[in-house]
């Protein structure tokens, strides 16, 4: 036997099939890695409390009572089977006496989904498995292991093959362990056979947990080695040096700035700076919060490049939001951005937008300036790469507001032109440390954390419009207020409206992520929608204002339009969708009203609120959700509210948000290749973990001396479930 070998060879037939289709189970490594859950133990039943109507689960418990009566509607009869333990009990049903030999005493285990009559939660016709002290050793332990199983295969079905592995095996002696053995010895990491036969049948939870924590590590590794080989195959590439040359349009730039930059961006501006000079192009990931001012950043990245004779391209994941980087960055520029122009600076270069709603000729026209590089700055959304545009020579490719620009489309740059660009990535959306050592682990990062002074900052808080209608009209009312004082403001609605189906906002970036489900629900009514909600402002609450929409069904040239009217002031209100969710920068606008906040994400919220922390004074932001503040989702709103600590709030989305959903849909399945770790808990051991990728892989043998490993990672590297990596 080896953990290649299928499981038809080593199981009956009828079970390996049903392993391989509903499991995904294959192999004898799938087998082995396919973890228990949790174990149960006499005494500990699961809550019944705990546990939610449709959930599919197995408990641990006793039978306590059986009794047998005949239906009162319809023919047969049913059986009521009592179950418990010290905690609780629970009520199984059985239609026409297939509750089979459960007795009064007898312990099993039950599987089934829950569900609820007569608002006691029970299981219908559960499978079941009784325990006898004498046939099942696990008994005595009194551990048991509870497997992620299906309908159709149990998990005692499970843990009776693992069973029949480990003693066809003696003791699953023919694993080999991959993990170098001074490398484990360093770590106190017990070896993998003993920490496969602790994990599937072990005698006390101190077993688990060192268990546990040697197959962490595997995980851990092997993913850090798949993220380590490509930042060294990056590091090999060629690239182009773009050092500083003084006295060009970064110096241009400098001048005409009208603040002083914060240490931080001095700080990562340096980074960046020497980082360019290098012929190895640079992959780094700029975080910052909201409003900490990136776009400066970029800019005088961008102009070092021009300076050093090449072409920057800067993307934003919308339309509106290119064309305001556009508008903004020329008007920084001034005559240096119009190169050859009658009033332009002959020094200078030309920056041009390049969108897909130009105009045919217009569009012709930029292409051109792209292709003969005349345009210096070129301003797009993220579609520009995939649209086969020619550059005459891209040194830099600057991506704005968008945290999940996945390996995928940094492969596709580097495979533009003979030598592959620079490349910075920018997010608002604070990464927690252990998602950028793992989704992003291929990238450096820089962190931006300080905003620039004489900002008034964010003021928040939550409305709950069911339970206190008179705070939504005092929201309305302070809205009055602010732009009775000459400010502006938003309001956001999750939804355009007329004739869309409550879908997601077409013109969102892309990497909007969504509210967790539970704020789905099937039966509330649907999510209020910008259209109708400007109406019924109009002509109540609001009446008199001047309030524009915005959305994403709107031409580019009417959003565009909008857009200019409201930083011109000629707008009071904006009523939009999430398209002002990344990067509108109007600072004289100070409140907005966030209606349904709970349909958005935790990350959502705050890159909306961050819309209204742009100025002098300080803005106000309310999230008027009808839920309850107790429940789950009342209660991350109020986090939101209450701190405006970006790495907090992504802590908490990642405690929301269940972690398959951050590490990709591969976890959230049953086949991945991490099972055990944790983002939230396990940082140490993934940090621990990347230090010992590169060092393993420092030397020019590579992983030449530990097989084992190598094979380890060629499995993930090659695997399609490694796709996780790009998309999440
Ligand atoms: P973000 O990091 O969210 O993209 P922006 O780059 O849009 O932030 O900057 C937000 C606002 O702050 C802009 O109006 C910008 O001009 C201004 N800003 C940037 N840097 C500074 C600074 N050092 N001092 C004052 N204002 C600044
Ligand atoms: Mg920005």
């Amino acid at each position: 036997m080896t953990l290649e070998t299928p499981l038809s060879r080593v199981l009956g037939a009828k079970t390996a099939k049903a392993m391989a289709e509903s499991l995904e189970l294959h192999t004898v490594r799938d087998l082995l890695r396919h973890y228990p859950r949790r174990y149960a133990r006499r005494g500990e039943m699961t809550r019944l409390d705990d546990l939610q109507v449709g959930d599919r689960v197995t408990v641990l418990a006793q039978v306590r009572r059986v009794t047998t009566r005949r239906m009162r509607n319809r023919p047969g009869s049913l059986t009521e089977v009592t179950v418990g333990d010290g905690a609780g009990e629970m009520q199984l049903v059985f239609f026409n006496r297939r509750h089979g030999n459960l007795r009064e005493g007898a312990w099993g285990l039950f599987a089934g989904t829950v569900g609820e009559y007569r608002r006691a939660k029970q299981f219908a016709h559960p499978d079941f498995h009784l325990i006898t002290g004498d046939d099942d050793e696990d008994w005595a332990r009194a551990l048991i292991p509870i497997y992620p199983a299906t309908k159709d295969v149990s998990s005692w079905v499970v843990q009776k093959s693992v069973r029949l592995l480990l003693d066809a095996s003696g003791g699953f002696g023919f694993v080999e362990d991959p993990l170098p053995e001074e490398l484990r010895a360093r770590h106190g990491l017990p070896s993998l056979p003993a920490a496969l036969l602790d994990v599937h049948r072990p005698t006390s939870q101190d077993d688990v947990d060192r268990a546990a924590e040697r197959l962490k590590w595997d995980e851990a590794l092997t993913l850090q080695l798949v993220l380590a080989a490509r930042r060294r195959a990056a590091a090999l590439e060629p690239g182009t040096a773009r050092p500083p040359r003084g006295g060009g349009l970064l110096d241009a730039v400098d001048a005409a700035l009208p603040f002083e930059l914060t240490e931080g961006q001095r700080a990562v501006g340096e980074e960046l700076a020497a980082e360019l000079s290098r012929d190895s192009p640079m992959h780094r990931l700029l975080q910052g919060e909201v409003g900490s001012g990136k776009t400066v950043v970029a800019l005088r990245a961008m102009a070092q490049v021009v300076d050093a004779g090449g072409q920057a391209a800067l993307l934003a994941p919308t339309e509106v939001l290119a064309a305001q980087h556009a508008r903004s960055i020329a008007a920084m520029l001034g005559p240096l951005a119009r190169a050859g122009e009658l009033d332009g600076d002959p020094a200078g270069t030309r920056v041009v937008l390049l969108t897909g709603s130009l105009k045919a000729a217009a569009r012709r026209e930029a292409r051109a300036a792209v292709a003969d590089g005349s345009a210096g700055i070129v301003v797009g959304t993220h579609a520009l790469l995939q649209e086969g545009v020619d550059f005459a020579d891209l040194g830099l490719v600057v991506v704005d507001e968008q945290h999940r620009f996945g390996v995928e489309q940094r492969d596709a740059l580097r495979a533009k032109g003979d030598r592959p660009p620079h490349v910075l990535v920018m997010t608002a959306t604070p990464i927690p440390r252990t998602v950028a050592m793992t989704v992003y682990g291929d990238l450096e990062t820089s962190v931006l954390r300080q905003l620039p002074s004489g900002r008034g900052g964010v003021a928040s808080s939550v409305v709950p419009a069911s339970d206190k209608p008179a705070w939504l009209d005092r929201a309305w009312e302070r809205l009055r207020e602010e732009v009775a004082a000459g400010r502006q403001a938003y309001v956001v609605c999750p939804r355009i409206g007329d004739d869309d189906t409550g879908s997601a906002e077409t013109d969102a970036p892309d990497d909007a992520d969504g509210a967790p489900e539970e704020a789905g629900g099937g039966d509330r009514r649907p999510p209020l929608a910008v259209l109708d909600v400007a109406e019924a402002l109009h002509e109540g609450p609001l009446a008199g204002l001047r309030l524009a929409v915005l959305h994403g069904r709107m031409t580019p040239e009417a959003k565009e339009a909008t857009m200019r009217a409201f930083a011109a002031r000629e707008v009071d209100v904006l009523v939009a969708t999430t398209v002002v969710e990344v990067g509108v920068d109007v600072p004289n606008a100070t409140v907005m009203v966030v209606l349904d906040a709970d349909r958005f994400g935790v990350s959502q919220l705050h890159q909306l609120r961050g819309r209204v922390a742009r100025g002098r004074h300080q803005g106000l932001c309310l999230l008027v959700t009808e839920l309850s503040l107790a429940s789950a989702t009342g209660q991350r709103l109020t986090a939101v509210a209450s701190t405006s600590d970006g790495f907090e709030l992504a802590r908490v989305d990642l405690e929301t948000r269940r972690e398959g959903d951050v590490l990709g849909a591969a976890q959230s399945g049953r086949r991945s290749n991490v099972k055990l770790l944790s983002l939230l808990e396990d940082e140490e051991l993934i940090a621990a973990a990347r230090l010992e990728a590169a060092a393993l892989l420092a030397t020019d043998r590579g992983l030449a001396d530990h097989p084992g490993l190598a094979a380890e990672v060629a499995a993930l590297a090659t695997d399609e479930r490694a796709t996780y990596l790009e998309k999440a």
